[in-house]
Formats: structure tokens, sequence, C-alpha cells
């Protein structure tokens, strides 16, 4: 079969025509037949050479993790699956060390020794080819109704599980405890990548008031998704963090979704009293900055400042990308059928991978 791969060690991509077909060989197994894969930077990185580790004894990496696959068959303990249902696969399997609490608690995205292998990314093939074999308990099932965007739900699991855990983090404040006066919180996304106008989303449908701000002028596509959710679209090129956030009352949540650490440091400075910073980037080492360290922990110290880094995703956070999907898609038709700006078939992988254009492209790889 087909499958789009990266050689690490010799430095290249190539469609690959002879991959062998995957077989059920456990009760639980489940054989997929993958429909899309969507692109992201985590793959821009893997086809630089700079993150991605192949299977053991294999000199490839089948790229790709952001998967819809129908399942085409099931093992005789495959659960509640069935041949023609849709799902997405969980990215991460867990370590096998007995003392890793994490993992032994289904629980891998919060690994300890950081063993743990990754569809497309680490130690195991991805979804850019035309089956895959895996376990059932690693499936999320999907609605027919969203099989158009759900594609969407691995990267909204970037946004989802980062909000459970600063939804947890605001109920310190009792008017934020679940049936209390609480207001609408604020929230600012930074960077209208598909990360982050997925988690404007996410935020938009729990009734906060969300501002996006990002490079692209207010005439871009970008900018006319999210005023279309009902938020407000700030240009860099007109505003300065610090000019957006004069014009706000306090910002209760920050996600920084553009991965610059430049961004990230700036967003702590209009972050408000109590407010929660969540960091989903992984921009690497050496980017220095001369910063007064000094007045920035004491700022963070005096408003009770949260920091949350979040990387990954959850059995939870899967679910609740699918069923917020599913709102985003009734609420807001066109915003989420705007998010999908390019198509590729499996051969032209490379293009997408390469080009940066347009917020979410995707590989067809069945119809
Ligand atoms: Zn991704
Ligand atoms: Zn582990």
């Amino acid at each position: 079969m087909k499958g789009a791969a990266v050689f690490p060690a010799g430095q290249s991509l190539k469609v690959l025509y002879d991959i062998p077909a995957p077989r059920i060989e456990s009760p639980d197994g489940v054989k997929l037949r993958i429909l899309q894969v969507g692109v992201c930077a985590t793959d821009r990185e893997i086809a630089s050479f700079i993150v991605g580790t192949a299977p053991e004894g294999c000199d490839y990496l089948v790229m790709g993790h952001e998967a819809l696959a129908e399942i085409v068959e099931t093992g005789p303990e495959a659960g509640d699956l069935r041949p023609g249902d849709l799902v997405v696969p969980t990215v991460r399997r867990p370590c096998e060390d007995p003392a890793c609490i994490a993992c032994r608690n289904d629980r891998s995205d919060f690994c300890i020794t950081g063993l743990y292998r990754e569809h497309g990314i680490q130690n195991m093939h991805g979804f850019m080819t035309e089956f895959v074999v895996d376990q059932a308990r690693y499936m999320r099932k999907v609605p027919p109704a969203i099989r158009d965007a759900a594609v969407l739900v691995e990267p909204l699991t970037i946004a989802e599980k980062a909000f459970i855990q600063a939804e947890r983090i605001l109920m310190r404040l009792p008017w934020n405890l679940p049936g209390a006066p609480g207001a609408a919180h604020q929230a600012v996304v930074m960077g209208a990548g598909p990360v982050g106008l997925l988690g404007a989303m996410a935020l938009r449908v729990r009734g906060c008031k969300v501002a996006v701000y990002s490079r692209e002028p207010e005439t871009d596509p970008r900018a006319e998704i999210t005023r279309a959710i009902g938020a407000e679209y700030v240009s860099s090129l007109d505003r300065s963090p610090d000019r957006m956030a004069a014009g706000m009352s306090n910002i209760d949540l920050v996600y920084e979704a553009t991965g610059s650490p430049r961004v990230a440091l700036d967003t702590i400075g209009i972050l408000g009293r109590n407010g929660v910073l969540i960091l989903t980037g992984v921009p690497g080492a050496n980017m220095h900055e001369v910063v007064d360290i000094g007045t920035l922990i004491t700022n963070m110290t005096l408003k009770n400042q949260c920091l949350l880094a979040t990387v990954n995703a959850g059995n939870d956070a899967f679910d609740r990308a699918i069923s917020d999907l599913t709102a985003f898609r009734t609420r807001w038709p066109g915003a989420v059928r705007a998010l999908i700006t390019g198509r590729f078939k499996l051969e032209q992988f490379a293009t997408p991978i390469r080009n940066t254009a347009g917020i979410k492209n995707i590989i067809e790889i069945a119809s």
C-alpha cells in the first residue's frame, strides 16, 4: 500500500508504494481505512528532520497524526466498534514502565518517563497511508454528521486539554464555581492559525468574550472567521498587545497559539489579575532575550497569575473536541468550512508540508 514517509537519516521525503498492508493480530485490534489527515507545524518539523523517529528496525517513518478514519474490520474484542464507523485515533501510546503512574492510569498525555510512542512522530508509523491497524481503546467514535470537519478534532484537542485544566484553575475563585454569579471571562487568543481559531471557537461556546490577536490584516479570511464566531479580531499591524489590553476588562485567560517565545513573553504583560496564561508552542532552543525577570516574577506573584503549559491530549479532551466540533458546525457552519483551505492527494503530501499557505491543509487518502 501507499504511504507518505520521511527518512530521518537520509534526510528525504518519499511516497512509498510497497508498504506491507497491516493485519489484525490481537482480539481488540481494529483495521482503519484512513480518509483524511491534517498537516501541521509538527509535520513541518519532522519533514525538516528536527524531530521525528522511525520505529525500531525501520529506516523511515510514515507521517501524519491528525486523522479521520473508517473502521473496515474488527477483532472479536473491539467493543462497540463496527465496520463503517467513523473514528479519530488518538496519537500517543503509553510507555511500558510499570512505575509510570500516568501511563498506568490511561493518561499517557501526562507520561512521566517520556518513553511513550506517538503515531507519525515518535517510534510509531503515522496515518498518511491507506490502512492502519490499531487497538479499539485508542479510537474515539465520531458522529457521521461531522464527517466533513472531523479531521479538525485532533488539533482542537490541544485547546480542549488546556481549557479542561484552566477551568479547574479558574474555579479557585468562588465566583467562578458552577452556579456562581461569575461574569463572562475575557479571553485572548494569540495567533489565528488552526489551533488558535479552534481554541477561540471552544472559548466562544463556553460564553467567553474572545479577542484573537494575530499578524494578518483585518481583511484576511482569518479575521473574517474570527468575526463570524462573535469574537473580536485585532491585527498586530494596527495595535500592540498593550493597546489591545487597555481597551478590555481584566484578561482572565490568554491562549498562546503562535509558538513564538517573544509573543509568549509579551502576553505575560497583558494577562490580568488571577489570570491563566496557556502555552502550547514548542519554539526550540537558542532564542535569547534580555528580560527584567525580577519585575516579571513580582508582577506574576502580585497578580496571582498562573502559567500553564500543555502538550498532547487524553480521551476526555478528544471526546470534548468531538462534541464541541458538533456544536461549532451547527452555530458557524461557514466558519468551520473556511478553516480547511487546501486539499491534497497523498502523492502531493510534501507540498502542504513545505508551503505554509492557508489555514488547515489536509491530505485526502480515501473518499
Ligand atoms: Zn498536529
Ligand atoms: Zn509513561
